[in-house]
């Protein structure tokens, strides 16, 4: 929330005028203290689950968007307190015309900016498939077929995984921010899949070599605080919306929950925590999967086949 009337001055520095009010805390920070707040936060998010090593190779998922951006830029400054880990940013061209190639162009710019490596690779590589060309060939089939949306985080999911080994790293950082993962506890709820919550963590398990650990340094920052973060830091990100942008229960629930935090500040925090504890509860009654490989690509699933090669089966038969 923005700050006006009078000049009022930052809660941490007592000396800088404030622009932001964060109301969970009830601090007035000004851009300075602001900066250094989301930093340390991120920080403190990394010790908090132990996410990184001080030898880690980071893949940073990068889409373009405000909040990969500005988590790329985060962990490159992080990084640099420690010689001998490395960093590189992973991106998937899901082959969405008009949306996904200004996106790539901008991640580009932000890597060259930041001197780091940058890794792609795309939907029509690896499935032969564009995002396009999935959506056309599942028009008007008549079933009732997944939103482009359900197939498209299926195959990003496994793309970035590939990527991310091609790039040798051991650890994959994802921008899912505190409103991603809440979102996400409430909607496996309303799905009624209780044991995706336990499996969505903010730092993933060692479950299989082919599988690499994911990291969310920013599962306690609100998506509003890192919006905030890439506009007071300048990086230039991308802003137009996805075209198939369609998970009507995701936004219901994303209305939903900031109606209530501007009622009840801290609410997703609460919410965050309380899944914590449920994904705790999970794992003591054995809730863990056991993996195995996709008998057609060979990468780590629950299944005989994995969700992406299920996915890939019905398009081509469709
Ligand atoms: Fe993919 Fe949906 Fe995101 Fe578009 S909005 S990039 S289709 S997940
Ligand atoms: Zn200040
Ligand atoms: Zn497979």
């Amino acid at each position: 929330m923005a700050v006006s009337m009078e000049r009022v001055t930052c809660s941490i520095c007592k000396r800088g005028e404030a622009f932001f009010f964060r109301r969970y805390s009830g601090e007035r920070l000004c851009k300075r203290c602001f900066v250094k707040s989301i930093e340390g936060k991120v920080r403190a998010t990394i010790a908090k689950y132990d996410m990184l090593k001080f030898n880690d190779r980071v893949a940073v998922a990068v889409s373009g968007g405000k909040d990969s951006v500005s988590l790329l830029h985060i962990l490159a400054k992080i990084e640099e307190d420690y010689p001998k880990s490395s960093l590189v940013a992973v991106s998937v061209d899901e082959g969405i015309r008009g949306y996904r190639d200004e996106a790539l162009k901008i991640a580009e710019e932000n890597c060259k900016k930041l001197g780091v490596e940058h890794y792609i690779t795309s939907f029509k590589e690896l499935y032969g498939f564009t995002l396009d060309e999935i959506v056309a060939a599942l028009k008007g089939k008549g079933e009732n077929h997944l939103t482009p949306c359900a197939y498209c985080g299926v195959l990003r999911r496994k793309a970035l995984n590939t990527v991310a080994r091609e790039a040798k790293a051991n650890k994959l950082a994802t921008a899912h921010t505190l409103d991603d993962e809440v979102q996400t506890v409430l909607l496996n709820m309303l799905h009624g899949d209780v044991m995706r919550i336990a499996r969505e963590k903010p730092f993933t398990d060692e479950t299989h070599p082919k599988l690499i650990r994911r990291i969310k340094p920013f599962c306690e920052i609100p998506e509003k605080e890192t919006a905030l973060f890439a506009y007071v830091k300048k990086v230039k990100f991308q802003t137009v919306p996805c075209p198939y942008a369609s998970e009507a229960l995701r936004n219901d629930i994303r209305f939903f929950l900031n109606r209530m935090e501007e009622k009840h500040p801290g609410i997703k925090f609460t919410i965050f925590n309380s899944a914590e504890k449920i994904k705790l509860a999970l794992e003591k009654i054995g809730a863990k999967e056991n993996l195995k490989e996709c008998s057609l690509c060979g990468e780590p699933t629950t299944q005989e086949l994995c969700k992406a090669c299920g996915m890939l089966q019905k398009i081509e038969t469709a």
